[in-house]
């Protein structure tokens, strides 16, 4: 079986935990660019070394950059059943994947703007699983540490106020067309709500139209 799919949405949207959510219930491979850039940073790889200057303030890593890493991820992979959350994240990026792989359905995950700002204050990241806390509304169980493996959660640099601001803006000028995009191709999904508990079952309902629910 093949299925391929991509997750939308404005920075702390809820991308990495409805993401971890389906590939839970459905078990499709999963790349996050974010995420996968942020281990690049740790290890000091020449890519994270690239992708560091932008990250931190709160722009874009180029287009060209990111495709050809993604796209060398991609085949990586030894299933065709996958979720990308956090690339394609420009139009152009959205074109060179179209242009190798078209996709099953797209997923885009529309959540009120004073709650997004709202939301990165209280965020703490797991950095090799991606795993996302927050303090407010889904606290670790132990404080600053990670559920499953004990180990350090950190606060991304860039989730400060005023980079925050300005990835919400790079998102509104460069990424909000990639949802046109899709929509002209007959593929979007919208799902609204408060919370990723409130989108959630929206999202699986759409997900059990393409693929058989796991048994875990
Ligand atoms: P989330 O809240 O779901 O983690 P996000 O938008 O806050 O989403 P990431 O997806 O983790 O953050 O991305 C963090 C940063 O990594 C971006 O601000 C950007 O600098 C860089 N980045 C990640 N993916 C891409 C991409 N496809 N193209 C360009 N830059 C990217
Ligand atoms: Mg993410």
């Amino acid at each position: 079986m093949a299925f391929r799919s991509v997750i939308l949405g404005a920075p702390a949207s809820g991308k990495g935990t409805i993401s971890s959510r389906i590939v839970k219930a459905f078990g499709l491979e999963h790349i996050a660019s974010g995420d996968r850039l942020r281990i690049n940073i740790k290890e000091n790889t020449p890519l994270g070394n690239t992708a560091k200057s932008y990250i931190e303030k709160g722009l874009l890593v180029p287009d060209d950059v990111m495709v050809n890493f993604i796209s060398k991820e991609l085949q990586q992979l030894k299933k065709n059943t996958w979720l990308l959350d956090g690339f394609p994240r420009t139009v152009s990026q959205a074109e060179a994947l179209w242009s190798v792989q078209k996709l099953d359905v797209v997923l885009n995950l529309v959540v009120p703007f004073n709650i997004i700002v709202d939301r990165v204050k209280g965020r703490w990241v797991h950095l090799p699983s991606g795993r996302v806390y927050n303090t407010d509304f889904n606290a670790p169980k132990v404080p600053g540490k990670d559920d499953i493996t004990g180990e350090d959660l950190i606060q991304r640099k860039d989730d400060n106020p005023e980079i925050v601001l300005k990835r919400l803006e790079q998102y509104e000028n460069l990424t909000r067309p990639v949802i046109n995009f899709y929509k002209n191709k007959g593929i979007l999904k919208e799902f609204e709500g408060k919370s990723s508990d409130e989108i959630w079952p929206k999202v699986k309902s759409v997900l059990l139209n393409y693929l058989p629910e796991q048994k875990s």
